[in-house]
């Protein structure tokens, strides 16, 4: 354990080079042959977090989820199962779908798994932090083989998302919105203990920064990583982002649980110091400065990355200075206060029970057309 490869290309990989990149990453993690055995079904679980966002680094590289199949299937598997559940804000077929992820992995004789329509098995978190029992997709436990494809992007609440946070994709989402209610970094911390995980690969073709998950600047980092530990290497890959162990709640939770040491960390491959590039930090916090006020309690980074989205479109549009006394409410822990001066924006399905306490947006999240309009109707713009 312990044990992490970097692998870059010169350039973007070509599509006939990224399967030989995957391979060599997995290669010096001892090869996939040391995962997968003849007859073994393997569980792929990728980033397919929504259909609609469509830009490189969003998603996990469809073509390194192909290779992946093919090199399960050529390692003898008898079975390769697709499993992904995509973010709430976006039904999981329709992810699928609008990705490409469906049609390219159906092409290549996989199985795709729908981990809201799937079965589910209540797996138990012995010595938990925050939640005792967590139901994931059957279909992904009971394979012989889990192999988890993340993509390395920032993450406006976590900073980073990798390999841990990834496995959220495999709970169901009203499961997804009750670790966001109950607190993120330590749900994580429970769901990668009770699932786990033979080997990661971890999508660095094109990375993203600043306004991750979903809303972030590409970063083409031509990099595949791998390991069969997961902590070291989202221990590993936050470094090649430019974060430290600090800064990052999820790994000193781990790490104060024993989970990884960064002692033993060895990287393989290329040296971090080599394809390192600090990262843009997500923005974390809500605060727009004047005339702008956020009440946020247990909201999810969909409602808070479209929130970022929406004031950077008011800047491009140039309406700041227009925007007086504007309170939007966000979260499914978040209360609409009295006695307001202007009606307040109430953003969200999960506030749908306060729909009359203001100017009710609906959505989850509400997308930027919504928002907008609302913004105007309250702080009555023209
Ligand atoms: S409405 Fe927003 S905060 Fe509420 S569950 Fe949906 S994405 Fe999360």
């Amino acid at each position: 354990m312990g044990r992490v490869s970097i692998v870059r290309s010169a350039g973007a990989p070509k599509d006939s080079e990224v399967k030989e990149l995957v391979k060599r990453s997995i290669d010096l993690v001892g090869g996939l042959g040391s995962v997968v055995k003849r007859g073994d079904v393997v569980a792929l679980k990728p980033n397919v977090v929504t259909g609609r966002v469509s830009r490189p680094g969003v998603l996990t590289d469809k073509r390194v989820i192909e290779a992946m199949i093919v090199m399960c299937q050529e390692a003898g598997a008898s079975e390769v199962r697709v499993v992904e559940g995509s973010g709430y804000f976006t039904p999981t077929d329709v992810a699928l779908e609008k990705s490409g992820v469906k049609a390219a992995a159906e092409a290549l004789g996989a199985r795709v798994v729908d981990v809201d329509k799937d079965q589910l098995v209540e797996l138990p978190v012995p010595g938990h932090l925050i939640v005792d029992r967590i139901p994931v997709s059957r279909a992904f436990m009971e394979a012989d083989v889990r192999i988890n494809l993340p993509v390395m992007k920032t993450h406006d609440q976590l900073l980073v998302t990798l390999g841990v946070k990834n496995l959220k994709g495999v709970i169901p989402k009203p499961w997804k919105r009750n670790f966001h209610k109950i607190g993120v970094v330590k749900a994580i911390v429970d769901l990668s203990r009770a699932v786990p995980i033979d080997l990661t690969v971890l999508d660095a073709i094109n990375a993203m920064e600043g306004l991750g998950p979903s809303f972030g600047d590409v970063v083409p980092l031509n990099t595949v990583m791998a390991s069969r530990d997961i902590w070291s290497l989202d221990l590993a890959a936050s470094r090649v982002m430019g974060f430290d162990l600090e800064e990052l709640d999820y790994l000193k939770e781990g790490l104060k649980l024993g989970l990884f040491d960064p002692k033993k960390l060895e990287v393989v491959g290329e040296p971090i110091e080599k394809v390192a590039r600090k990262f843009k930090r997500p923005p974390t916090d809500l605060e727009f400065g004047e005339g702008i006020t956020v009440i946020s309690d247990g909201a999810c980074s969909a409602c808070r990355g479209t929130i970022h989205s929406v004031v950077y479109d008011l800047e491009q549009m140039k309406m700041m200075g227009e925007i007086r006394d504007l309170t939007i409410v966000v979260g499914a822990n978040a209360k609409v206060p009295k006695g307001l001066k202007c009606t307040p924006l109430v953003m969200g399905t999960c506030l749908k029970a306060q729909e009359r306490e203001g100017c009710y947006v609906v959505g989850c999240p509400p997308n930027n057309d919504q928002m907008l309009a609302a913004i105007r109707k309250v702080c009555k713009l023209t």
